[in-house]
């Protein structure tokens, strides 16, 4: 057993998990050989699924940086994935060094490998939660002793909410999050979409892994951002959310869609 209650051999390497897909597609090396194998399927049918990843990462920096320079000092990061550098607190660190941050994930792998580089901090800390129970989440103890949910907080779901279904109800849980925020609050948040480029091959790659994919529409992202206000230039393909560079090459392909909008 690990202090969180779940065995080694839980960790499961028969099935490709998502935050193990990722990271191989980020050039990563925290992955299996199925998860090796379902980034390639997934590379072949979406030739421009590396760039998206990238540039989703990117989009993160950018939108990081945009709420803690609106004031900011607190961040929930829920769906982290595995630690890559540089990763939310550090990003938000460079800007302001008081931010505290607390990341939720529930990939056991992502929790023991962020609990290996974070250490024991005040101002960090790392959860295994559920975003499908975001009472636990909002409740959880070492959410509870980074965040002050009386004062302003950055909601990361970036990269995550496809990953649950209709099923999942996940306006629910989004609005269960969004009203635990008090006003001031942001919520920064990427989906995959197929509005772009046929997805369908991408998403069957997530068919036999842990958790599968929904691609949404641009009208279906936007209802996640229900009782927010999308600041400028409201919800775009991630490249072109408040670009610092050059849009990479196949941009207008990309298959994410990015928005930051405050909690008024
Ligand atoms: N937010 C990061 C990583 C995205 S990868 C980024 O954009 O760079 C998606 C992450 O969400 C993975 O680490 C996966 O383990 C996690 N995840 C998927 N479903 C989840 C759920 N229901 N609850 C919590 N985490 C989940």
């Amino acid at each position: 057993m690990t202090r969180d209650g779940f065995r080694a051999e839980e960790i499961d390497t028969s099935r490709p998990h998502p935050a193990r897909i990722y990271d191989y597609l980020l050039g990563g090396k925290d992955n299996y050989e199925v998860d090796r194998q379902a980034a390639e399927r997934l590379a072949s049918v979406a030739p421009e699924a590396r760039i998206g990843v990238q540039a989703n990462r990117a989009f993160m920096r950018r939108a990081v940086r945009h709420v803690v320079g609106s004031g900011v000092r607190q961040i929930l990061d829920i769906g982290t994935g595995l630690p890559t550098s540089p990763n939310v607190h550090e990003i938000a660190r460079e800007t302001a060094p008081d931010v505290r941050v607390a990341y939720v994930d529930n990939d056991p792998i992502v929790k023991t490998h962020a609990d290996a580089l974070l250490g024991d901090s005040s101002a960090t800390s790392i959860v295994l939660a559920d975003l499908r129970d975001p009472r636990a989440v909002l409740d959880h103890p070492d959410v509870r002793r980074v965040i002050d949910f009386d004062e302003p907080v950055a909601l990361l779901l970036v990269a995550i909410l496809h990953f649950l279904s209709e099923a999942d109800e996940p306006e629910r849980v989004v609005a269960t999050l969004r009203d635990a925020l008090p006003a001031g609050s942001f919520l920064v948040l990427s989906h995959a979409t197929g509005d772009f480029a046929d997805r369908s091959g991408a998403q069957a790659v997530y068919n036999d892994a842990t958790a599968t994919m929904s691609l949404r529409n641009r009208a279906e992202v936007e209802r996640f951002f229900d009782g927010f206000d999308l600041v400028e230039p409201g919800l775009a393909q991630v490249p072109f959310w408040r670009p610092d560079a050059p849009p990479p090459p196949r941009s207008a392909e990309i298959g994410f869609y990015g928005g930051v909008a405050r909690k008024n």
